[in-house]
């Protein structure tokens, strides 16, 4: 028999806010949705680990599902599905609603690079019979976790004559795969009694790509040849062509599921994967919305967004002006009416390092997407802080929909903190607000995220562009 439930326990239930794991509140549908969809990004995480290839991936789905590029000058109507790529590394998708394009657009911003290890341009060497590559860090990461792991070599080149090749070699698991080596403990006193910033050093992150001479005769960097000989037959590349390319090292491993019960997804690149993924399901699946949404998915967040691949360029703002443009609007009056999702990471709670955290405003694995209202290092410097009123209209919305959702802050006030996209949209005057995936070992090679958080931020998401 249900126990009668207090005078205490049902004003607790009216006044208190009670934020539960989705497991116990998500619908039966729902949670195998989660798992379904997490097959879908899985195989988009492991084919999509540098910002050029999710372009690809993303393009192959749009024409597929009947988007056409875009092209200036073009006159839209409602129902039109567009895409426009950016340089190669960033993509902009839209549906156009069959309100008036006055009424603003529904922007979803995510990033698609991730921290990663980039090639110098003259990056081959050959030291005591070995061949390396120097690399510059690309992101905030730990460098020490990027040793002593396999490393895929992902990128392009562009030769002399003005032609460009592509490179993808460790994925496939006949190919070979790179690494960085680190200290043997017995020869680590020294290293091991810097901080850990200094462990390992950026000139220390050199990947190691051969060892064999090119022939029987003793010419001095003959495993160096050698190595190019291979490129040059594989790809028609010399040395001289490094210098005008874009070579990335990712972790060479695939995205898996973590958990006996397999609840979470363990990967490379979630941040921001997990959340692009997400917003271009959410693009393709939408039929006749009212207001047009725009998706973008950009590059160069983990550097600070700049670049014209970056958002801090002006590439959206063009982009939407040419849409207003087409339907006979201005770009500045758009852009004025919109509503952005800054869809990124935040950090989950990990029980393993509590103390960086406020446990009353972080993130939770399983509780769902995050909502976060500002970002901002201390005195909140560098954000845009969501109005009030516009955080209340989202909130409104995911409760209408049923999306599961929660709200986090990116650890303790004093303790660190980080950007997103959304200060750049904000400043378009665009009403924006942060919303992403809660992160455990963000940056890491290996990044944890939870299904039903993934899930949730495709829904949410969809019913942001669809509202
Ligand atoms: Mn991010
Ligand atoms: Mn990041």
């Amino acid at each position: 028999m249900a126990e009668k439930k207090t005078a205490a326990q049902k004003l607790k239930e009216k006044l208190f806010l009670d934020r539960q794991n989705g497991y116990y509140t998500m619908t039966d549908e729902d949670i195998k949705a989660s798992s379904e969809f997490a097959e879908l990004y899985k195989d988009f995480l492991d084919k999509s680990k540098t910002e050029r290839e999710a372009v690809s991936y993303a393009v192959a789905l749009l024409k597929k599902k009947g988007f056409k590029e875009f092209r200036k000058g073009k006159k839209l109507k409602a129902g039109d599905k567009i895409y426009k790529i950016n340089r190669g590394k960033a993509v902009l998708i839209s549906v156009i609603g069959s309100a008036p394009i006055a009424e603003g657009v529904r922007l979803c911003a995510a990033h698609i690079d991730s921290p990663r290890l980039d090639m110098k341009q003259n990056p081959l060497y050959e030291d005591n019979e070995m061949a390396l590559l120097k690399t510059h860090y690309y992101g905030g990461i730990k460098k020490y976790q990027w040793t002593t792991i396999p490393l895929s070599l992902h990128g392009v080149v562009i030769k002399a004559d003005g032609t460009s090749v592509t490179v993808n070699i460790g994925e496939d698991d006949k190919d070979p795969v790179f690494c960085v080596s680190d200290l043997l403990p017995h020869l680590a006193a020294e290293q091991m009694s810097r901080p850990a910033s200094k462990l390992i050093r950026g000139e220390d992150l050199n990947i190691i790509v051969g060892s064999r001479p090119f022939s029987k005769d003793k010419e001095s960097e003959s495993v160096k040849l050698n190595i190019m000989n291979i490129l040059f037959e594989k790809y028609g590349i010399t040395e001289a062509d490094l210098v005008s390319a874009e070579l990335e090292a990712v972790p060479a491993f695939k995205a898996r599921d973590i958990g006996f019960d397999r609840s979470l997804i363990g990967g490379y690149g979630h941040d921001d994967r997990c959340c692009s993924f997400p917003a271009l399901m959410a693009a393709v699946d939408s039929s006749k919305p009212v207001h047009t949404s725009v998706t973008v998915l950009t590059d160069k967040e983990e550097t600070g967004s700049d670049g014209n691949t970056g958002l801090r360029s002006s590439y959206l703002r063009y982009f939407i002006e040419d849409i207003a443009e087409a339907l006979g609007e201005q770009g500045r009056d758009v852009l004025s009416a919109s509503e952005c999702l800054s869809a990124d990471v935040n950090a989950a709670f990990d029980p393993s390092f509590p103390e960086v955290n406020e446990r009353r405003n972080c993130a939770y694995v399983n509780k769902g997407v995050c909502i976060t209202k500002y970002t901002g290092a201390r005195g909140k410097s560098g954000t845009s802080d969501a109005s009030a009123e516009f955080t209340g209209r989202i909130r409104r919305l995911m409760d209408s929909k049923g999306v599961l959702w929660q709200t986090g802050e990116l650890g303790k006030v004093d303790e660190g903190g980080g950007g997103t996209v959304a200060a750049y949209i904000a400043n378009l005057d665009v009403d924006t607000i942060d919303m992403g995936v809660p992160v455990i070992s963000m940056h890491a090679p290996f990044e944890i995220i939870s299904k039903i958080d993934l899930y949730s931020a495709y829904k949410a998401f969809a019913a942001f562009i669809a509202d």
